[in-house]
């Protein structure tokens, strides 16, 4: 019928859109290649900060003591205590608490999203054994990891640039991150210093080093994205500071910021970013992230409702309220192996009230599905392919031994299999065979947080 002739056409455009054969990955990977560049050149240089972290040196494995880890992320947070052994010790206990934020704080007050995270601080050293006690008069120390846009002024210190991920404070906007966690804290009763200060890629980077010495680079796909990896100080020419005696420094990326003409955009991308909280930012985490990919799909099938007529004369009404669809269901869809599709039935009636699909429309469903997914663990994987340029890790060194493994972490990632599998298979490919086996992916599972209290514990002020 002209219906499903409609809705196809809708459908072959859109892939068509989202097309990312090789030849237009490999220029995503060098405009990536060419911003880190200029934005380690100078402040302000390129839509990628390349933030400097502060963090000179990675684990060693020698931390000890018991530590403290605070992992403010975007959907979640996380209060961990950390128990390292010192030198073969490993990690001797760990415990962690979790809390989501209130959407309502998401939009709030610096004041109220800080008195509330300090609140869940204070109740989780409340009910902590005695064992973990600090001796009189040592105050107990927390590595932040603190995943937004930050200009940081020393290892725990640091100005909020800018929110994103659904977030929007304005009053914390140029304030000490630290500083606002700080004086919440006092409020509540929470006697902690902060001794560092992270980003979650940061922080993934240091809690994979300290279980695999060739992690070099971190990739976060969680609600957001961004990137990390290590960096040689003499190629930071904006660095003014004193060389650190490794020579190298960690640089945060803030890669969702990205963008380039080569991004395989479409109107629905447009509409989505105009339609956000932070428009014209944040292009690349747009199209590959877990806050967004459920969404970009809802778009879709709003059209293919409005102009097809695919699920019935009346377009559902569920269908058009924003973020609805969350990227988990989507993945849910996708990841449906019944013959009847049976999984993707149930979430277009439990979630968009579309009840009595057809088999033809469920499966027009999936390959949108894998579309919006394809599309975004291949950009993913390109803005790897960018960061092993940067490297010098892109091709075969003689003697051939070399390993680079890349950590990663975040919902999406951990979760989303097709995604997952999509993005490691894609980077491979254009890697080709030779280094295929040299870059090793690895999942840092709650990296980040691990991660903040292993830089806590190396920048102590008891050491
Ligand atoms: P954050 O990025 O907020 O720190 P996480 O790393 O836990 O938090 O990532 C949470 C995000 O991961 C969710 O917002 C969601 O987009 C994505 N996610 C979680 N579970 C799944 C899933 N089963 N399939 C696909 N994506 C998922
Ligand atoms: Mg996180």
């Amino acid at each position: 019928s002209s219906k499903w002739g409609r809705a196809m056409a809708i459908l072959r455009e859109f892939e068509e859109k989202c097309k990312t054969q090789d030849a237009k990955l490999k220029q995503v990977a060098d405009a990536m290649t060419v911003e880190m560049h200029a934005g380690l050149a100078s402040e302000g240089g390129s839509k990628l900060k390349m933030l400097i972290t502060y963090v000179d040196n990675l684990p060693t494995g020698d931390e000890a003591g018991v530590f403290y880890a605070l992992d403010l992320g975007g959907t979640n947070f996380r209060v961990l205590r950390v128990q390292l052994g010192g030198k073969d010790g490993g990690i001797i206990h760990q415990e962690f608490a979790e809390a989501s934020i209130p959407p309502s704080l998401m939009v709030g007050t610096s004041d109220e999203l800080f008195d509330y995270i300090a609140a869940e601080l204070a109740k989780f050293v409340a009910a902590e054994e005695e064992k973990f006690h600090q001796p009189p008069g040592k105050q107990r120390e927390l590595g932040f990891t603190f995943s937004f846009p930050v200009m940081q002024t020393s290892i725990n210190s640091g100005n909020i640039m800018r929110w994103t991920k659904g977030f929007s404070i304005d009053d914390a906007v140029g304030q000490d991150v630290v500083g606002e966690l700080t004086k919440a804290m006092k409020r509540k009763g929470v006697d902690m210093r902060v001794s560092a200060l992270v980003n979650d890629t940061v922080g993934t980077l240091a809690g994979g080093k300290y279980t695999q010495k060739d992690v070099a680079v971190a990739v976060i796909l969680g609600t957001g994205t961004n990137a990390a990896y290590v960096e040689r100080v003499q190629a930071i020419p904006k660095w003014h500071g004193p060389v650190p005696k490794s020579g190298e420094m960690v640089i945060n990326m803030e890669w969702g910021n990205f963008r380039s003409s080569h991004l395989p955009l479409t109107e629905y991308d447009h509409a989505l970013d105009n339609e956000s909280l932070n428009p014209g930012e944040q292009i690349f985490e747009k199209m590959t992230s877990g806050m967004y990919l459920g969404e970009i799909l809802r778009r879709v099938l709003l059209r293919v409702a409005e102009e097809a007529g695919v699920f019935g004369d009346e377009v559902p009404p569920k269908l058009k309220e924003p973020f609805v669809l969350r990227t988990p269901d989507m993945s849910a869809m996708h990841h449906d192996t019944s013959s009847d599709l049976k999984v993707v039935g149930e979430k277009l009636k439990d979630i968009l009230e579309i009840s009595n699909t057809s088999l033809k429309t469920r499966k027009l469903v999936v390959e949108l599905c894998n579309i919006v997914a394809t599309r975004g663990a291949r950009l993913a994987a390109a803005g790897v392919l960018g960061i092993l340029k940067k490297m010098g890790r892109d091709t075969p060194k003689q003697g051939g031994s070399e390993r680079t493994v890349i950590a990663m972490d975040g919902g999406l990632y951990e979760h989303y299999t097709e995604y997952r599998m999509c993005l490691e298979n894609s980077l491979k490919d254009l890697l080709g065979e030779e280094l295929a086996t040299s870059i090793v992916f690895v999942h840092s599972n709650d990296g980040s947080g691990i991660g903040a209290a292993l830089l806590a514990a190396s920048h102590s002020m008891y050491l």
